[in-house]
């Protein structure tokens, strides 16, 4: 026989005996996935789905675009060309596959080397049959011929075997078509569908392929594989025992090649014994109950595949509405629900009926099992994402009612209102937006006013709607006395509601000691979203307020009794600076960079970034604690773990492919010097044009026995030791597109994926600080032997620090205003300072670089009024500034 010979930018040439691997899943008829791919314009993960059938073996790849709503010849251009680019997809051979011959034909015009046509039959006469073929053949490819005529498709074994023959004499000796570029595909049928005349189907198939192959000399035999398993689909173990028995049998009688999925196949000899009874019995039709005892057995089987599980909770389709509503919210499946919104409306006759019953009782069931840590936060935001939509979907069925609503004096009743705020100054806010969310499917109508927002602006929402309590939220340490400010406005003013605070630098003493005096009403220090909705509803109840409240004052008493104790002890400004971390300074140990000034990286590959990302801090954005990966198999948290994991993979899939999110740094090299606690930084290698100068604060609480009292500045080399040291400097981002991402997903009611969305750019962000940082260190040179892996990267194994300004050695966030200076990062990157010198867009990280072996973080701690004087005068302040700035800092009452 001669062999089979095909190109893609590899030769390919068929072994004898080796049977051709087609993969299936490039095919929209066959794949709903690629199809929903091609569908959404997402080419770029289509791709991906062609490298993973080449990568899990296939040999070829049957490209298929036949869909009603799929503009054939244009998708077929599109993605043969995007393949094209793709050197380990390009190396194999392509079939174009259709059934429109306009679309092979634009298929064939793109084909690099030879190719596979899917297919030509006599279906249309022997004319177009020819002139297909010749076309085919002038093209150079080879031709899928279909055991189809004029009257239809061949089933059986005559028939197939007569069409088989009637095409290639007509090809070989009319066409002139080589006899080896035929392959014929005589038609594989589903079987064990319950109809008796279909039982032979395979049989005939396996027959007739051993015909084909001894009459007709070099002609080749395919299939599609997986249709003759077609009446099993949703039991993947059938399905896939059927066809690797199928193979088994048809190779032997000479099959070539199949359409399968590569890297599903199973191997014939461990298709267990019992099943590969049944399964051959249905195939070579040996026994008239071979059906039924298959699908007997079948049923066994289920709940040992995912997708028979799958299967499996759609029973919960058979439940009433109201069933149907509650398991859609608790296990936050939104695929049906507008249309069981739609039935509980038809049903309970008005649409607020469908909010205030079924649907407020999901949300009960969703808020008790959250309450009792018997549900996760992802879950519940999945769950307020049901609820959304199918509010969304009864909103304007309430529009059409208000008017007679209103006449009837009958109004939605919420629990409360909620005004909630990042603070003036601040744009941290993911916590924030998933408290609301979480408020928001408990009934709470949410007010979410969003980042930066001044006090009065909050206080004017809260009058204007009547809201019920407000909330306040902020990261940075600026912005814990920016709520002392709004209390203390609301005391002025004499609202009468509780305040809530929360965020990462709040706590529950600060609220106690600095915030909760300057208000007459309860203020409620929030720790985390599981806790915000007890806190609301105990506020809000008649029944419990008092209580709760009356037991609240009680710990916050006690909480401020126990910091009025005495201040910690600090040693004077002059000792502290005496017990300097003790270096001993040696030229080795100062590096000198490759280069220093300024450089800007726009764009940067996020597929680099993802590489270098921390999970940890990721499991804890949604409130499970745990270190990752071990995480992953946690006993309790596992499975939740795994499957947010999953899904923040996938968005960030498209993030990477569609570049969502563009990612910019600028970082800089500067020789530098230490003069007392500040560090000069110069733009010229004489040291005399002055670029600026950092600021730093020095340890001075509880320093027992000889523990040095440490200041950044003690890291760099002092003037006075004249080797030369150096500093950097650097801000990057992720959040460009951050708020146009967020923003499309809450569009459509989907604040899971805009949360998902802004912790995956945090976390790209913090990537970003590692991934550039590693680079400075190889710029500067002493990083380019350390040879570390991501995870030692994470745990910072390498030589070095990169400080952050209001990170606990340099807490002063004031001090980002000269990097900024420095860099002119605003120009290079967009990142902005807010008047708190927070960072915006959020997702921004920036810092400084110290490349002494001894440099190591610490805590400043506590310093005194004498540091604050000196410090304020080095910085050219007003000691009341410093001490806004520093505020949790001061070891002395400010009298703020
Ligand atoms: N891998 C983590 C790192 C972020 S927080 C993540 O992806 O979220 C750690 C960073 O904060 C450090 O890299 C450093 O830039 C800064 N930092 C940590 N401790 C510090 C300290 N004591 N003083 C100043 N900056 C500090």
């Amino acid at each position: 026989m001669r062999p089979l010979r095909l190109s893609g930018s590899q030769p390919f040439r068929q072994q004898q005996g080796v049977f051709i691997m087609i993969g299936e899943r490039t095919n929209v008829a066959g794949s709903p996935k690629f199809a929903r791919l091609i569908k959404d314009g997402k080419y770029e993960e289509a791709v991906s789905v062609a490298r993973q059938q080449v990568e899990n073996g296939a040999n070829v790849l049957d490209i298929c675009m036949d869909e009603g709503m799929i503009d054939g010849v244009a998708a077929m251009t599109r993605f043969l060309q995007l393949l094209a680019s793709e050197p380990e997809v390009a190396k194999v051979p392509f079939m174009v596959d259709s059934s429109n011959w306009a679309v092979l034909e634009a298929g064939l015009k793109c084909l690099q080397g030879k190719g596979i046509v899917n297919s030509i039959s006599l279906k249309e006469g022997e004319k177009a049959f020819c002139e297909r073929a010749a076309t085919v053949l002038k093209y150079g490819a080879a031709a899928v011929v279909m055991a189809f005529d004029e009257k239809g498709q061949a089933a059986d074994f005559e028939d197939k075997i007569r069409v088989c023959e009637r095409a290639y004499r007509i090809l070989v000796d009319k066409v002139g078509f080589p006899a080896e570029d035929i392959i014929f595909d005589p038609n594989i049928l589903t079987v064990a569908t319950g109809m008796e005349e279909h039982n032979n189907y395979a049989v005939d198939f396996i027959r007739a392929t051993k015909w084909i192959k001894e009459n007709l000399p070099d002609a080749k035999v395919s299939g599609g594989v997986s249709n003759i398993s077609f009446s099993f689909r949703g039991n993947n173990r059938v399905r896939e025992a059927m066809h690797a028995a199928f193979l088994y049998h048809a190779i032997h009688a000479g099959l070539d090649m199949g359409i399968v999925n590569a890297g599903m196949l199973e191997v014939y000899e461990e298709i267990e014994p019992k099943l590969k009874e049944l399964v051959e019995d249905v195939l070579l039709n040996r026994r008239a109950d071979a059906t039924e005892r298959l699908v007997e057995f079948g049923e066994t089987l289920k709940g040992e595949s995912a997708v028979v599980a799958e299967k499996k909770e759609e029973e919960w389709r058979h439940g009433s509405v109201e069933d149907r509503l509650t398991h859609a919210l608790v296990k936050g499946i939104d695929n049906f629900i507008e249309l069981d919104t739609e039935e509980a409306r038809a049903k309970l006759g008005r649409p607020l009926a469908v909010i205030e019953g079924p649907l407020m009782a999901g949300m009960s069931v969703v808020g008790d099992l959250f309450g009792a840590g018997k549900m996760f936060l992802p879950q519940v935001v999945k769950s307020a994402r049901v609820m959304k939509k199918a509010v969304a979907y009864l909103t304007p069925f309430m529009e059409a009612e208000k008017a007679a609503l209103a006449a009837a004096g009958h109004e939605v009743k919420a629990q409360g209102k909620i005004v909630l705020a990042t603070v003036k100054g601040d744009v941290h806010d993911i916590g924030k937006n998933i408290v609301g969310v979480v408020l928001a499917c408990n009934n709470y109508e949410v007010i979410d006013m969003g980042v930066m927002v001044p006090a009065e602006k909050i206080l004017e929402r809260a009058k204007e709607v009547k809201a019920d309590i407000i909330g306040l939220s902020g990261l940075i340490t600026p912005s814990l006395e920016e709520m002392v400010h709004v209390a203390r406005e609301m005391e002025r003013q004499q609202f009468k509601l509780p305040l809530l605070i929360g965020g990462a630098t709040t706590s529950r003493a600060h609220t106690a000691v600095k915030i909760a005096p300057h208000y007459s009403e309860p203020v409620v220090h929030i720790v985390d979203a599981s806790r915000a909705v007890p806190v609301t509803t105990s506020l809000l109840s008649d029944e419990n307020r008092a209580e709760f409240v009356a037991q609240h004052r009680a710990e916050y008493d006690a909480v401020r009794k126990m910091h009025a104790a005495p201040q910690v002890k600090t040693i004077s400004l002059a000792e502290a600076r005496k017990r300097r971390t003790p270096i001993e300074w040696k030229a080795e140990d100062v590096a000198k960079p490759e280069f220093t000034g300024v450089r800007v990286l726009d764009d940067f590959p996020l597929a680099t970034l993802r590489e270098f990302i921390d999970w940890t801090p990721f499991f804890h954005t949604w409130e499970l604690k745990g270190v990752y990966p071990r995480i992953l198999d946690d006993e309790r948290q596992g499975a939740q773990a795994r499957q947010i994991f999953n899904e923040a993979n996938a968005l960030l899939d498209r993030i990477v492919s569609e570049k969502l999110l563009r990612a910019r740094a600028v970082y800089g090299l500067f020789p530098a010097q230490a003069v007392g606690d500040d560090i000069e930084l110069f733009g010229d290698a004489a040291r005399t044009e002055s670029l600026g100068t950092l600021h730093f604060l020095r340890q001075q609480a509880n320093r027992e026995g000889s523990e040095p009292c440490r200041s950044l500045a003690d890291f760099v080399a002092p003037r006075e030791i004249g080797l030369g040291d150096y500093v950097g400097a650097f801000a990057v981002t992720a959040g460009t597109g951050l708020k146009e991402l967020a923003d499309s997903f809450r569009a459509k009611h989907d604040d899971y994926n805009a949360i998902m969305a802004e912790a995956l750019a945090d976390r790209l962000a913090e990537a970003f600080a590692e991934c550039l940082h590693k680079r400075v260190r190889d710029e500067w040179g002493y990083g380019r032997a350390e040879n570390l892996s991501p995870d030692e990267l994470i745990h910072e194994k390498y030589r070095g620090i990169r400080p952050a300004p209001g990170y606990p050695a340099c807490p002063d966030h004031t001090e980002k205003g000269t990097i900024w200076r420095l860099l002119d990062v605003e120009a290079s990157t967009g990142i902005k300072l807010t008047e708190s010198f927070a960072m915006w867009p959020g997702s921004s990280v920036s810092g400084l670089y110290f490349a002494h072996p001894e440099s190591r973080y610490f805590t400043l701690g506590k310093i005194d009024r004498e540091q604050v004087a000196d410090y304020a005068e080095r910085k050219g302040m007003s000691v009341a500034e410093v001490e806004r700035w520093l505020a949790p800092n001061l070891n002395y009452d400010s009298g703020r």
